[in-house]
């Protein structure tokens, strides 16, 4: 029997078996995933995976996406900010579920087409800025939410200063690049930080001034 391709539908059914977020599966259901894969990796829009997007970066696994949304848990009130933009799709569900994002990528062409993407989606409240995202958005800050797509050494300093009291950041960390843990922080005090470990997980790496140093040209 030929496998079909994994519906919208189908991966919103298996993301609940792990995630009881309504708010979160909701916004799923509302996010067309298919909008953020590139045409040649179609089949795998709803499949539970990380797809290419070109450039060595990824749009990252659904059901890991959906972990780090619920992590966080957006309110319909809150100020939320995204580090690692790539296809825009971690973006359009911030949208979905807070009032104002801010989602920066270093890369060029895929902050533009992002860009694109979000606007013919209608989310307005999303913004994407070009630039280095271990410095943060001090314009934007605190923040209730905050959401690292992208592997770093450590959580960077200007990140946490920008989050709000009670707001969470997620953010893959690891030693080497061999390692990731999915690491949860909450601010519980002017220089307290909660956190908890949410498991291993594979991103691309974070580079910039507070992540990993740009990879030699070769
Ligand atoms: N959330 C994305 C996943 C993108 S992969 C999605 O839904 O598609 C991680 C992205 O982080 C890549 O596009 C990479 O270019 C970007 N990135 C890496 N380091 C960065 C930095 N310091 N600032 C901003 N973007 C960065």
């Amino acid at each position: 029997m030929a496998d079909r391709p994994a519906t919208q539908q189908d991966m919103i059914k298996l993301i609940g078996l792990t995630i009881k977020s309504r708010r979160v599966l909701d916004a799923m259901a509302h996010v067309p995933r298919d909008w953020f894969v590139p045409e040649a990796q179609q089949h795998l829009a709803y499949a539970d995976r990380a797809v290419p997007l070109g450039d060595g970066q990824t749009i990252s696994q659904p059901l890991v996406v959906a972990t780090m949304l619920e992590a966080i848990a957006p309110q319909p009130h809150h100020r939320l900010l995204e580090i690692g933009t790539g296809s825009g799709y971690v973006a359009a569900l911030l949208g979905e579920l807070g009032a104002r994002v801010v989602s920066i990528e270093r890369n060029h062409r895929l902050a533009n087409d992002a860009r694109q993407r979000l606007r013919a989606l209608g989310h307005a409240n999303v913004r994407v800025i070009e630039g280095d995202g271990t410095l943060g958005w001090p314009d934007g800050a605190p923040y209730d939410g905050i959401v690292v797509s992208a592997f770093g050494p450590a959580v960077p300093e200007a990140l946490r200063q920008q989050l709000a009291l009670g707001g969470r950041l997620v953010m893959p960390v690891g030693s080497s690049r061999g390692e990731q843990q999915l690491q949860c922080m909450t601010r519980i005090g002017d220089m307290a930080l909660a956190t908890e470990d949410l498991g291993p997980v594979l991103f691309v790496p974070l580079i910039g001034a507070e992540g990993w140093p740009e990879q030699p040209a070769t």
